[in-house]
């Protein structure tokens, strides 16, 4: 029998859809496309202006008032703030969010998307029963409290710490399962030999390479930090990847024709081939996305984080650097230094770093993700006098 699964996620940054996509695949794979039907839905999109702006604001607020979205996640980081912000939400959002629920009918909801699992959870408590719902929290240590919902039937979490904020917050030692991120099934596949990667990319076989992403937005001082590093004439290779801002790529393509840099340097825009990429690369420059840092771990690259959306990728600073995979370097110079300092302990030594990144890696995690989304998609429906009340404790 065919399962219906709904992925509740936002295209504000990639990470979202790039662990609903992992999810689903696995599903697909490990249980047969005639036995699910999944459809990614970008809640914000569904909600009133302004809230539906969200995926054009996001990357704004980043490049342009960091500091005030800093505040915003401070502000609302107690459980009585996350309960107001999630209250005003769905009330100021009920009629279209009962009408998101209605319209997408599902034998399992899957929310990988903190501030609207609670407004969406209510929009599901207002009808005479829901589907079962699962959250997979994909941030790493420092997870917002709107992932916490205590009404929810299934809270799957990437690390220890995610997992006593939970506690923390309401949520049981039963509903809870500490696995690790979704990573796709198609990235661990696609990591081949480093030799390979740089003949099909028609890179450089043998400069050392450094890769620079600043998540699927492109946040970030990369044009900047790029700058840096070819100014220092730092003989290694580049490749930078803007995602999906256009900005920094049409500055970065205009750059490198008059930059007199003494290696190759690649740009990209959005690109499908990260792992590729990853693979053909001796060391990583990125934000602190949750996503990009357990790729990088996957592929056992050691990484230098340039830049994070505060707050939120706080927790995931400490996460590289606790673990000795990598290390924090917020300013251009600070990179240099780094990838200088890097390039100079030579090819072992970053090998060993890169080992280190594998070690905390968990790269079968999205199946068994897709086993437990499996498990609830066969659960009956919860009626009404099921329903848990209880949004967030204490
Ligand atoms: N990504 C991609 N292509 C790009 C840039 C990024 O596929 O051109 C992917 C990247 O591999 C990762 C995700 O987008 O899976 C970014 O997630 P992360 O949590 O690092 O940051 P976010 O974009 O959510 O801030």
């Amino acid at each position: 029998m065919t399962k219906k699964v709904l992925f509740l996620m936002s295209d504000t940054g990639g990470g979202h859809r790039a662990a609903a996509e992992a999810i689903r695949d696995a599903m697909i794979e490990r249980y047969g496309s005639d036995h699910i039907q999944a459809e990614l839905v970008d809640v914000y999109r569904n909600m009133r202006f302004p809230a539906n702006t969200m995926p054009e604001f996001y990357p704004w607020i980043i490049h342009n008032g960091k500091w005030l979205w800093s505040l915003a996640y401070r502000s609302s980081d107690n459980p009585r703030s996350a309960r107001l912000t999630s209250r005003l939400t769905y009330r100021y959002n009920r009629g279209k969010l009962r009408r998101m629920v209605a319209q997408h009918p599902a034998d399992v909801v899957v929310c990988v998307h903190s501030v609207t699992a609670q407004p969406c959870m209510t929009a599901y408590q207002s009808f005479p029963q829901r589907p079962p719902f699962v959250t997979v929290v994909t941030d790493l240590v420092s997870t917002p409290i709107f992932w916490y919902d205590s009404r929810v039937d299934r809270c799957l979490v990437p690390t220890q710490a995610a997992y006593d904020r939970g506690l923390k917050y309401g949520l049981t030692p039963e509903q809870m399962r500490i696995i690790g991120l979704p990573v796709h099934i198609n990235f661990q596949r696609a990591l081949i030999p480093k030799s390979e990667a740089r003949a099909l990319l028609g890179w450089d076989a043998t400069l050392p390479t450094l890769l620079m992403v600043a998540g699927g937005d492109g946040m970030g001082p990369l044009f900047e930090t790029t700058k840096a590093i070819v100014e220092r004439g730092l003989r290694c290779q580049i490749a930078v990847v803007t995602g999906r801002n256009k900005a920094q790529k049409a500055l970065l393509d205009e750059a490198i024709k008059t930059w007199d840099h003494p290696s190759p340097i690649h740009v990209f825009g959005f690109i499908k081939n990260m792992p590729q990429l990853m693979a053909a690369s001796d060391m990583i420059v990125t934000k602190a996305g949750p996503g990009t840092i357990m790729e990088a771990c996957i592929a056992g690259l050691p990484i230098i984080l340039s830049d994070r959306v505060p707050g939120q990728e706080d927790g995931n600073i400490d996460f590289v650097v606790d673990h000795g995979i990598g290390v924090f370097a917020p300013k251009p110079e600070m990179v240099v230094a780094t990838v200088e300092q890097w390039l100079a302990e030579g090819v072992e030594r970053l090998h060993q770093r890169g080992e280190r990144a594998k070690s905390v890696s968990h790269p079968d995690a999205v199946w068994q993700i897709a086993d437990e989304v499996w498990h609830y998609a066969h659960q009956p429906p919860i009626p009404r006098r099921l329903y848990r009340r209880k949004w967030l404790q204490r």
